[in-house]
C-alpha cells in the first residue's frame, strides 16, 4: 500500500517501455480457431497466406504458444516519437460525477493519425521491408488506418496504396489528404483498377463502397503486383500482439503505484485496442493470478458481440479473404450509417471472440446519442476531443462510475481512450443540432444476414 498522491499522468520512461511484446494466445487453453481456405475449408497454413501476408507476420499469426515476441529495435525507435503514451487518472471527471470510483485512462491519440492504429502500421510495415518487398496494400474507411500506414510506410521509406470507401473518399477530405501527404495513393474504392472492384460496380452501380468491399480491391492489388503484400489494421492475431503494447505499458504505469483495476473497459471494432489494453492483464485471469472484469463496447447499430453469431465468416465483401471463426453479423450486413466509423465492422477479433465465447469477457451495445453525451461530458471536463469510436467506451466508464455513486463501491475504472476526434466535428455537429439518430437493426435484418452465413463442413 502506498500512501503516495497519484499524479494526474502516470508517464514511464523511454526505458521503461516494453521490450516484448505479448501474445494472450499462450495462455488460452482453447486457442482461436485457424483461419480456414474457402474453397477447401482447410486451415490456412504459411505457405497459403504467402501470396497475401509478410513472411513474418504469418509466423505471428499462426503461433499460439510464444509468450513474448521481441519487439524489433527499430520499432522502439519509431515508438519514441508517440510512445510510451500517458495513462491518466481522470481526476476532472470523477469530480464533476461525484463518484467514489476511480477512474484512469491510456490515451493514444497522441500522434497525428489520431489513434492506436499507429503501434500495429509501423510494425507491419517493418516486417514487410524486411523481407525486401516494394510496397504493402490497405483499405481504410473513414481513414484512421490508411493515415497511420502512409505514416509508417514513409518512415520507412516503402509504397503504400490505400483503398477508401467511396463515401469517405469524397465526403471526408481531411485523412484523405494526411495520406496524401505522407506519400499514400489514395483510391476511392470501389474502382475499376481491380476486377473485384469492376465486377462490385457492375452489379451495384453508383454503390458507395464499404470496408468489406475495399478489402477485396486491397487483396488483389496485394496478390497481382510483385513485391507489394496486404495489410490489415485490425482483427487479426498480429494486430493484437501489436497493440498489446497499450496494455504492457498501462500496466507497468499501474504496478508502479500498486493500483489494480477492477474493471477495463474498451471500445470494439475489430478488437485490437481492445484486445491489445486487456491482453495482460487477460494473461493473469487465464493463468488464474487474478480476476478482473473486461467489457466490450460496441455501437447498437453494429453490434457484433451482444446479437452476432460465433461462426466461420469471410472477412470481406468479394470473398476473396480466408474464413475466420468469430462473432459476427455475416459479410453481407451493411451497418446503418454511424458516426463511429471505426466500429462499423461486420466481424470481431478470432482471440476476443474465443474468450468471450468462454465467459471472460463481457460485451454492451450502446446507441450513439448516448455516446455523444458522454463524449462532451468528457472533453468539457477532461480537456481532450474524444474520437467517436473511443467514446463508447467512455459511455460504459461513466455508467461503471455512476453504479458506484450508488453502490458507494470505490472501484478503479481503466478505459482506453483509443483517439482523438477532431476529424469528426461533422459527427458532433449532427449531435449539436439534434440530427443524430439511433438506428438498430431488427432482428429479421439479422437474421436475413446470418442465412448467408457460408456453409462450412464440420461447423453447425
Ligand atoms: C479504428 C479505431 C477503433 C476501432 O478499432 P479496433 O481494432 O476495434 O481497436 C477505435 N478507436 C479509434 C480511434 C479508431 O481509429
Amino acid at each position: 500500500m502506498t500512501f503516495e498522491k497519484i499524479p494526474y499522468k502516470i508517464y514511464l520512461t523511454e526505458d521503461e517501455m516494453p521490450m516484448n511484446w505479448y501474445n494472450v494466445r499462450a495462455d488460452m487453453k482453447t486457442k482461436p480457431a485457424p483461419l480456414l481456405n474457402p474453397a477447401t475449408g482447410t486451415p490456412m497454413g504459411f505457405d497459403d497466406l504467402r501470396p497475401v501476408f509478410c513472411d513474418e507476420l504469418i509466423r505471428q499469426e499462426l503461433d499460439n504458444d510464444t509468450r513474448e515476441i521481441p519487439i524489433p529495435q527499430e520499432i522502439r525507435d519509431f515508438y519514441k516519437m508517440y510512445r510510451p503514451s500517458p495513462l491518466v487518472r481522470a481526476y476532472c471527471l470523477e469530480e464533476k460525477l461525484q463518484t467514489p470510483a476511480k477512474i484512469y485512462y491510456k490515451f493514444e491519440g497522441n500522434n497525428t493519425s489520431g489513434s492506436h492504429k499507429l503501434n500495429s502500421a509501423i510494425a507491419q510495415a517493418y516486417y514487410a521491408k524486411n523481407q525486401g518487398l516494394k510496397g504493402v496494400t490497405t483499405e481504410t474507411g473513414a481513414g484512421q488506418w490508411g493515415t497511420a500506414l502512409s505514416m509508417a510506410c514513409s518512415y520507412l521509406g516503402l509504397d503504400c496504396q490505400v483503398y477508401m470507401v467511396k463515401v469517405s473518399y469524397e465526403q471526408k477530405p481531411f485523412r484523405r489528404e494526411v495520406m496524401r501527404t505522407y506519400g499514400a495513393a489514395v483510391t476511392p474504392s470501389p474502382s475499376d483498377t481491380t476486377s473485384v472492384g469492376r465486377a462490385i460496380l457492375k452489379e451495384h452501380p453508383g454503390t458507395t463502397g464499404s470496408l468489406g468491399c475495399a478489402i477485396s480491391e486491397a487483396v488483389e492489388a496485394a496478390a497481382s503486383q510483385p513485391g507489394y503484400r496486404y495489410v490489415l489494421g485490425s482483427v487479426l492475431n498480429q494486430v493484437l500482439l501489436h497493440q498489446s503494447i497499450i496494455g504492457l505499458e498501462a500496466k507497468a504505469a499501474l504496478d508502479k503505484y500498486n493500483i489494480v483495476p477492477d474493471i477495463i473497459i474498451g471500445c470494439a471494432g475489430g478488437g485490437s485496442n481492445l484486445g491489445g489494453l486487456i491482453s495482460p492483464f487477460m494473461g493473469e485471469k487465464l493463468r488464474g493470478e487474478r480476476d478482473y472484469q473486461f467489457i466490450a463496447v460496441e455501437p447498437a447499430s453494429c453490434p457484433s458481440f451482444t446479437r452476432g453469431k460465433f461462426a466461420y465468416d469471410f472477412c470481406d465483401t468479394g470473398k476473396v479473404c480466408p474464413l475466420a471463426k468469430m462473432y459476427t453479423l455475416g459479410s453481407n450486413f451493411i451497418p446503418s450509417a454511424n458516426h463511429a466509423g471505426g466500429l462499423r465492422y461486420h466481424g470481431m477479433s478470432p482471440v476476443l471472440s474465443e474468450l468471450y465465447h468462454e465467459g471472460l469477457m463481457e460485451a454492451r451495445a450502446v446507441e450513439q446519442t448516448k455516446v455523444f453525451e458522454a463524449a462532451e461530458q468528457f472533453a468539457r471536463v477532461e480537456g481532450i476531443l474524444p474520437a467517436p469510436e473511443s467514446s463508447h467506451a467512455i459511455r460504459v466508464a461513466i455508467d461503471e462510475a455512476m453504479k458506484c455513486k450508488e453502490t458507494g463501491e470505490e472501484k478503479t475504472i481503466v478505459f482506453g481512450l483509443t483517439g482523438t476526434g477532431y476529424f469528426d466535428m461533422v459527427a458532433y455537429e449532427k449531435f449539436h443540432n439534434g440530427q443524430m439518430t439511433d438506428y438498430i437493426p431488427t432482428d429479421a435484418e439479422l437474421e436475413a444476414s446470418f442465412a448467408q452465413l457460408p456453409k462450412v463442413p464440420g461447423q453447425d
